[in-house]
């Protein structure tokens, strides 16, 4: 068998199947996608094995149409990291057993059941903050300092996290620490759209219509550099205050490049700490690292007694048992 990164990660199976998760333009027998953010979907008009929520948001977020579909080889679990998210867990004809998890958080938080480790021979894990010094705060802890802020501001704030994911997480915070109004623009709706529909949830951002901020307001926006400066703009007009929400919070340039008041290391992903203990309670034969920090953490699991390999792209590991 062989695991390899090359437009995605690509499984191949004892009987040769080939099973390829989150790339651009899977062309393999079985394709995966994990969630529905940007660096996982395929290109339009993909069939995949994917959730339902998975191929909804997608389809949300993309011109073309993303269709779920399933294979009896694959079962998928929920990942922990955002609606819809899934890991992918890959039976081999000769009994193998992968799991490959895409991004994954084992924090339960909000409307997501953090990851339960699964019982696979070979695991291939995310590395984002694969690196000591990665460490979040417990969720709830993050999440009260958050609420704290939001009911002890007065001015108008601007709350700055991806479209899909932190975005929804800080519109219920605003509405849980009593913000007058909750707003948005409209492709966070777009993406809130099927989660409600899905999971049951009401959301409770209204339309940002460009009208003028009050004291009171939280306008939730998506991260996207290319609007710094419309954002500096509105934030000065509206005297409002900005905030930024990522794991990359616990590094203070994360403040100084993105130009925040004030940011919190609220995270959709395990923190370094969590993924050694992921590791660990998988305890497979072999794992592979892969994004982000995958050399560092694939030197950490090493030294602590795992058959460990970073997936560099293009670079084929032959797997031995
Ligand atoms: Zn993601």
């Amino acid at each position: 068998m062989t695991v390899q990164y090359r437009d995605g990660i690509e499984i191949e199976l004892s009987d040769g199947t080939r099973v390829v998760c989150d790339a651009d333009e899977p062309d393999e027998d079985v394709a995966v996608v994990s969630h529905a953010h940007g660096d996982h979907l395929p290109a339009t008009g993909t069939t995949a094995v994917c959730s339902p929520l998975t191929a909804a948001v997608g389809t949300a977020r993309m011109d073309g149409q993303l269709q779920a579909t399933s294979d009896p080889r694959i079962n998928l679990r929920p990942a922990g990291h955002v609606a819809g998210s899934r890991a992918t867990v890959v039976e081999d004809p000769d009994s193998t057993r992968y799991c490959y998890t895409g991004d994954i958080s084992t924090r339960s938080r909000a409307y997501l059941d953090g990851f339960e480790p699964p019982d696979v021979d070979v695991l291939i894990v995310e590395a984002t903050y694969g690196e000591p010094g990665y460490e979040f705060p417990p969720h709830e802890q993050v999440a009260g300092e958050i609420v704290d802020w939001l009911a002890e501001t007065g001015a108008p704030v601007l709350l700055l996290g991806y479209a899909f994911g932190r975005a929804q997480k800080l519109q219920l915070l605003a509405e849980r620490a009593g913000r007058d109004r909750v707003l948005t623009t409209d492709g966070v709706l777009r993406v809130n759209d099927p989660i409600e529909s899905a999971l049951e949830i009401t959301f409770p951002a209204e339309p940002f219509d460009d009208t003028d901020l009050r004291p009171g307001d939280a306008l939730v926006l998506p991260m996207t550099s290319g609007r710094i400066d419309w954002i500096d703009r509105l934030a000065d007009e509206a005297g409002a205050v900005t905030a930024g929400f990522s794991g990359w919070a616990v590094e203070s340039s994360f403040k100084f490049r993105g130009d925040f008041d004030v940011t919190f290391p609220l995270s959709d992903h395990c923190d370094f700490t969590e993924l050694l203990a992921l590791v660990d309670e998988v305890d497979p034969d072999r794992v592979y690292t892969q994004h982000g920090a995958a050399t560092t953490l694939a030197t950490e699991l090493t030294a602590r007694g795992h058959d460990a390999t970073a997936l560099k792209q293009g670079q084929t590991s032959l797997g031995q048992f």
